[in-house]
């Protein structure tokens, strides 16, 4: 079947206003394995939607000479609401306006209503238990009844998603080297291919898995929550699911776009979803750390952000990353308050100097080897 669009009407909110998510199909319908790849859940973050403009021309080719065996579903911008958000001659579009939801959060976990719908049906052999567990879950998400326009965004776009093989939710950072977020069980497994074919620079992983209900969280821990609650079953984790963050917010170019599209389709060819040759696994750029690992800097007070290092820098504990400067104190190096790295890893994420920073923002991401003992139990999920 060639590639196909169609757009999914979202109900309209006020008189007058309606808007639409456009889905584009490549390869066979029910065909496996299945990628569901989106961009921009965080509607001002485009590197991932650039990515996927160059990608859709190399797909559509690729199903004209009948190489897509599998099925690939794909929404260059998921996330029509948050586009819409002009405000000031800004585009916002990472929180929603009417209930203040951070969009990357409160994705349906479908695993407890998946378990009391299959639970007495679970058998000994995992493929039949895929498929049952896939079924349940587009069964409950097609059983909805979404009240508004949000919340039948985030049921239709699962029922696109849910019975993947593959999710990729592609995101950015504000200055940032491209990084994936992962969950544990799926590490090396099939995410070690991906962070080499993507060329991340840094990967974490949670432990075991994202206990957050971000987009990527709720589709690969449907699996390993079941698992779970069924440990004597046969339930393998059926979905590797990540979050891709593609760099910072103004690394949008035409050079990096089709890089970016090009290492898309070799993970595609690799996971033999299109047909081809992927040839040998780019050599991995970093080993991926836990999210245990990751030393966050917050800012302790309001004021000028100003860094001393670059992204991609690595740091050693005790280093000082960056200072807030308080504008009204008069004596000059006594108004600066450094923050400081407080483990050894790579600095894969920051702010922009010059911004205004305020008590509790989060300045800087550092990826280290060592779980600290001041980030245990922390998702990683504050911003
Ligand atoms: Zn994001």
């Amino acid at each position: 079947m060639p590639h196909s669009r169609r757009n999914i009407l979202l109900p309209s909110m006020t008189p007058g206003s309606s808007r639409s998510v456009a889905v584009h199909r490549f390869g066979k319908a029910g065909a496996r394995p299945k990628a569901y790849l989106q961009a921009a859940v965080h509607a001002n973050e485009l590197p991932g939607a650039m990515a996927l403009h160059h990608l859709m021309p190399m797909l559509a080719e690729a199903d004209r000479r009948g190489l897509i065996k599998g099925e690939i579903v794909l929404v260059p911008t998921v996330n029509p609401i948050g586009l819409s958000q002009l405000v000031g001659n800004n585009h916002l579009g990472r929180y929603d306006f009417l209930g203040r939801d951070n969009f990357n959060r409160n994705w349906h976990d479908l695993s407890g209503a998946v378990a009391e719908r299959v639970g007495n049906r679970i058998g000994p052999k995992a493929s039949d238990n895929v498929a049952l567990i896939r079924k349940a879950a587009l069964a409950l998400l097609a059983a909805m009844k979404p009240a508004n326009e949000l919340h039948t965004l985030r049921v239709e776009v699962m029922k696109l998603s849910i019975d993947a093989d593959i999710v990729l939710d592609l995101h950015c950072d504000m200055h940032a080297l491209l990084h994936l977020f992962i969950s544990r069980k799926d590490w090396p497994g099939p995410a070690r291919a991906l962070s080499a074919d993507l060329g991340a620079e840094a990967t974490l992983y949670n432990d075991p898995y994202p206990a957050a209900l971000t987009f990527s969280g709720v589709n690969g821990a449907l699996w390993a929550r079941l698992a779970e609650r069924f440990p004597a079953a046969a339930i393998p984790q059926a979905c590797l699911s990540a979050t891709v963050e593609y760099r910072g917010q103004h690394d949008v170019n035409h050079q990096l776009g089709d890089a970016d599209a090009r290492n898309l389709y070799r993970y595609l060819v690799r996971r033999r979803i299109i047909s081809g040759r992927a040839g040998k696994l780019p050599r991995l750029k970093a080993e991926a750390t836990p999210i245990g690992g990751m030393d966050v800097g917050y800012s302790p007070g309001t004021g000028i952000l100003v860094y001393h290092l670059a992204k991609g820098s690595r740091v050693r504990k005790g280093t000082p990353v960056c200072e807030v400067i308080d504008p009204a104190d008069p004596r000059g190096p006594k108004a600066r308050k450094q923050i400081i790295a407080r483990s050894d890893g790579i600095l894969f994420s920051r702010k922009q100097d010059g911004r205004l920073a305020w008590p509790g923002m989060v300045l800087f991401r550092i990826a280290g080897a060592k779980v600290l003992r001041h980030r245990k139990g922390m998702s990683g999920l504050d911003d």
